[in-house]
Order: C-alpha cells, then structure tokens, then sequence
C-alpha cells in the first residue's frame, strides 16, 4: 500500500545534493538512536521510517544505536523491546551499538580537551553552575575553577573517575563561551559523577558522558553521513560541531525535523511510564497505548503505520496530526486484508415461526469481497433461532429504517429475507424474543424470491454460537492535547476508554482466529485476538470501527 509518487521532502532533497556532490563517496549511513528508558511509540515510529526509508532509498544503511548514557533510567526491557518493534515495523539495522560502547574513546575525547585548555573540572553545586549561567540577555559569570591549570584538570579528572568524590562533587565542563547567546554554548557540563549500575558496563564507571557529549561523537565515531533528529536539538548542534571540530573528528552533520505530535494522546515516554506505573493502563502494550507495542496488540500493522508516516512527511514545523489519520490508514489496510466474519455483540433472540422445526443447514460466506474469488470461505451454521444486534431491530420503525422492523423486511447475510412479525417482552417492556418470518425461496446465491430488501444484517445461530470476551476501545484522552491543559494530563483520561463486552456471540469458525490475523466482524468494525485470548476463553479487541464515528463530547 504505497503512496502515489510524491515529492522529495526536504532531507531527501538534502541527501541528493550530497549523493550528486559527491560526499562522502555518496555513502548514506543514517542511525536511529533510542534511549531505552520506555517503549517506543508511534513519534518513533515517524523517526524509523525516515531513517531506514532513506537509506533503503539511497542504498545506504542504518544502525540501532543505544542512546544509553544514564544508567538510572534504562533497562535490558526496553533494548528488547525497542529491537523486537524495530524489526516488527519491517526494517533491519547494520549494526546494533550502544553509546556505552564508545565509554572509553569517549574519555579519551574530554582528555583530549582538558589538555587542550578546552574543559575543566568544576567543584560548584548545581545550584551554583545554574546562577552563573545568566540568561539569554545577560551573559553568564566564570568562577575559579574555569582557571585550573591543565595539569590540575587532569589529576582531577583521572580521580574523579576512579571514584574519588560522591556523586555531584564535580563535574567536568567545556570551556565555551559565557556570553553565547546560545545558552548550550556556556560551558556545557561533559561529565557527572553518578556511582551507579549501568546494564551494560556494570560498575566500570562511576562517571557518565552527558547526553550533548556522547551524541555527536557517537555518530561521528560511526561515520554517520546524515544524522537526524527532533526540532529540539537544534540550539544543540553549534555545540556537537564544536566537539567534533575540536576533536577533529569525522564531520557528521546533524539535520531536524518537526515531532510527530498526535491528538487524544501524550508521547513522552515519562508520561506513557506514568500511565503504566500508576496502573491507568494494562502495561506498556495496552491496546489504548500509542506505543507500538499497544498498536500491534490493538491489530494494527506494520504496512499501516509505515504508510501513516509515509503520508504526514516530514515537515519543519511543529504540528498537531489527527489520529483519524492514523485511523483511516488501518481501515484502508483492513479492509483489504481481513477477513470477514459474523458476531453479535449485543445480542437479541430472533425466532423464524415458519422455519422447520429443528432443522439446520450450512451456508457459506466468502473470506474476503474484496479480493477476486474471495480469498475462499468458511461454512456457516444456520436454524430457525438466531442472535442478531439489539440495534437491529426496531419495533415502530420510522420512514427510512432499513434494518428489521415489525412488517418490514431485510436479509440476514448469506442468508434469507425475513420478516418482523411480533415480539415477546419481559415484565419491564424489555424485548426477550423477535418473531419473524422467512421466505425461503430468497436463499443468498440463489434468490427466485423477486424481493428486493434494502438492509442486510449479522446473525449467528443460537445453536451454533460460541462466545467470546470483546473490548471495545476509545480515545485514551478526551482532549485533544492532554499535556497542555490545566493540571495533570492525567485528570484527562477518558473514563470510557475501555468497554469490556463480556459476553458476544461469535460464528464458530472464529475458534480459529488467531493473534496478528485480524478479522472484520461484519457491519462492526476491525478486530484482533488478544495476547490474553485461550481456546476457553477467546478474547478480541477492536482495533477501530469500520467508519470513523468519534464525536467530540
Ligand atoms: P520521549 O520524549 O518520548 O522520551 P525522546 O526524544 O526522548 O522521546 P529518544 O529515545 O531519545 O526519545 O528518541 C529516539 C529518536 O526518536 C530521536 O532521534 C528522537 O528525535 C526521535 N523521536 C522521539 N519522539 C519523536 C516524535 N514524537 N516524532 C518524531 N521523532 C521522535
Ligand atoms: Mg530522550
């Protein structure tokens, strides 16, 4: 499911201007660079697409690069995680590395400046180093560490990383330039001293590279032609050049692009951490989730994502995207791919007065209309006592009511014309049973009946019908933008985001749905089995309804 032809976005148009200048031999090597503190989610997934799409366009490659420069926050989990949804998404990586690797060439580099008089150590507070820095109109202040000699730096770097001091003692600066309007030019911290467990290099280090230290090298250090990243990190660049043209380092340059921000939802992985931690959700792939963990079990695929990325581009600017979009982009895929089936998620009994008294007979439905020939078909039990939708049925039906009402007509699918003949209620007016009546030369395939009917409806024979758990999933949020509203993101969440459907009835070939093969259940929507789902207790949740129906409450 391929976009039509589109036009060169602007890094693309960036890449062939290098590849016809010949840069870099017109080697592309892009990296995609996760933190592993969370689950990815579908901002990353936008960040994947164009880092491995570009360089399966241009020939080139891609690697994973672990971003893993505080050992606090990550975890073996989430390399996992991030590797297994990487691949699901359909792309392969050249190389898996991890910022940890490059520790030591990475110590080596502040070594390299501190002997250049070009970074220092530093005993202020943080406090302290926050005051000095001034603002973006005021310059910042120096103080008596910037002028430690060379000698001093480097005796108390080396002791700092043999453990010397606690943690925030010291830290280690680069010597930049107080009155930079870029505030990430006023000697940026290189290096902290945190005594803790990393998942990688264990208890090797007791000091750890900033973020701004570790990342420009690392790709330089990797040889990346064309590093890219969020709008954020621009004010950061001057500073990776500066590193890098310092070190005399391979010249990676870095290139931005605008976040994918997406409604009714939040994408930061503190907040989707919250969310787990504080139980609102069932764990990081909880279908309602915008991780790509939660849009896999929900049904989504990867061909549907990869094509949502595909059409909202790559922009310059910070937008807000509809997650209809994302919405229609899995129907369009469904509804190409799934096959069809029969449940009754709110069902009522449908009585054929005139149908012969226990008899049944198999029908037949096809896999899937939208394919020449159906994709083949699946048998269908059915009798003279059926489940059909509450909302199928109405017993003073109005003018243009095209579903099941008592004198009126419609076809129960691959199946025949009925006709509503009366019903029978319980002592507070609820309707138990409808009565019908149907005309049994109008059988489905090979109707002699002449009638025509507007409206065909979902069924599934009492006697037949196998029942499963159904979840019916909504918008996470009930604002557009949860994390800039008043208070807490989390006052937004919408209380009905999950309904739980204990109880559907469901034909019985759907006892051989399985995980990842997503079914349409006729007139209902897409659906999918979940991880939870067992032969004795099947469960599916829906992964979005056929039209798109969400009003704004
Ligand atoms: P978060 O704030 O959600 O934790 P992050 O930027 O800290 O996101 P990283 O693991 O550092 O997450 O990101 C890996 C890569 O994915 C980075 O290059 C980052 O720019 C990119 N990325 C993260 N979020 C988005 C997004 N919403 N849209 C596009 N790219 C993103
Ligand atoms: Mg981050």
């Amino acid at each position: 499911m391929m976009s039509e032809e589109r036009s060169l976005n602007f890094i693309e148009e960036i890449v062939e201007e290098d590849i016809a200048a010949g840069k870099h031999g017109g080697r592309v090597l892009t990296r995609f660079p996760p933190e592993p503190n969370g689950y990815l989610h579908i901002g990353h997934a936008k960040s994947i697409c164009l880092n491995f799409g570009l360089a399966q366009k241009y020939n080139g490659q891609t690697n994973l690069r672990f971003d893993d420069t505080n050992p606090v926050k990550e975890d073996v989990e989430y390399v996992d995680s991030i590797k297994e949804d990487v691949k699901w998404l359909g792309f392969e990586w050249a190389n898996e590395l991890y910022a940890s690797d490059y520790f030591d060439k990475l110590y080596e580099f502040a070594v390299t400046l501190i002997k250049k008089g070009l970074a220092y150590v530093d005993d202020s507070t943080a406090e302290e180093i926050a005051a000095q820095k001034g603002t973006p109109t005021e310059p910042g202040k120096g103080n008596e560490y910037r002028n430690r000699s060379v000698e001093e730096n480097l005796a108390l770097f080396a002791d700092m990383k043999a453990g010397k001091f606690p943690d925030g003692a010291k830290v280690l600066r680069a010597k930049g330039d107080l009155a930079s309007p870029n505030m990430h030019l006023r000697d940026p911290l290189m290096y902290r001293i945190k005594h803790a467990h990393h998942h990688r290099t264990g208890d090797k280090w007791c000091i750890y590279p900033m973020y701004d230290f570790a990342h420009g090298q690392s790709d330089a250090i990797e040889e990346i032609t064309h590093s890219i990243c969020t709008l954020e990190f621009v004010p950061h660049r001057p500073l990776y050049e500066w590193f890098i043209e310092q070190l005399e380092l391979f010249p990676s340059k870095q290139y931005e692009f605008a976040r994918l921000n997406l409604n009714y939802t939040v994408m930061s992985k503190r907040k989707l951490l919250q969310l787990v931690t504080d139980g609102f959700v069932d764990g990081w792939d909880d279908p309602r989730m915008p991780t790509i963990s939660g849009l896999r079990r929900r049904g989504y695929t990867p061909a549907s994502i990869r094509e949502f990325c595909e059409r909202i581009g790559v922009a310059k600017r910070e937008n807000m995207i509809d997650v209809g979009l994302l919405e229609f982009c899995i129907r369009e895929d469904l509804n190409k791919t799934a096959w069809r089936r029969m449940a009754v998620l709110d069902p009522v009994k449908l009585i054929i007065d005139n149908y012969p008294e226990g008899q049944t007979e198999t029908l037949h439905g096809e896999n899937n209309p939208e394919v020449e020939g159906g994709e083949g078909g699946r048998d269908i039990p059915f009798s003279g006592e059926l489940w059909i939708e509450r909302e199928d049925f109405m017993e003073n039906p109005p003018k243009k009511y095209f579903r099941l009402g008592i004198g009126t007509m419609v076809r129960l699918k691959h199946a025949y014309i009925v006709k509503g003949e009366s019903v029978v209620k319980d002592a507070d007016g609820n309707i138990t049973e409808i009565h019908c009546t149907y005309i049994p030369e109008s059988k489905s395939g090979n109707d002699t009946s002449g009638i025509n009917v507007k409206g065909t409806i979902h069924w599934i024979s009492t006697e037949h019908a196998k029942e499963a758990e159904v979840r019916m999933y909504d918008r996470l949020f009930q604002v557009e933008d949860p994390s800039n509203e008043d208070g807490d993101f989390k006052d937004y969440i919408n209380p009905n985001s999950l309904q739980v459907i204990e109880k559907a009835f469901i034909e019985p070939d759907l006892l051989n749905a399985v995980e990842g093969k997503p079914v349409q259940f006729i007139r209902k929507g897409y659906f999918t089995v979940d991880k939870t789902s067992t032969p004795e207790k099947l469960v599916f949740n829906r992964t979005v309804t056929l039209k798109d129906g969400w009003v704004k409450k």
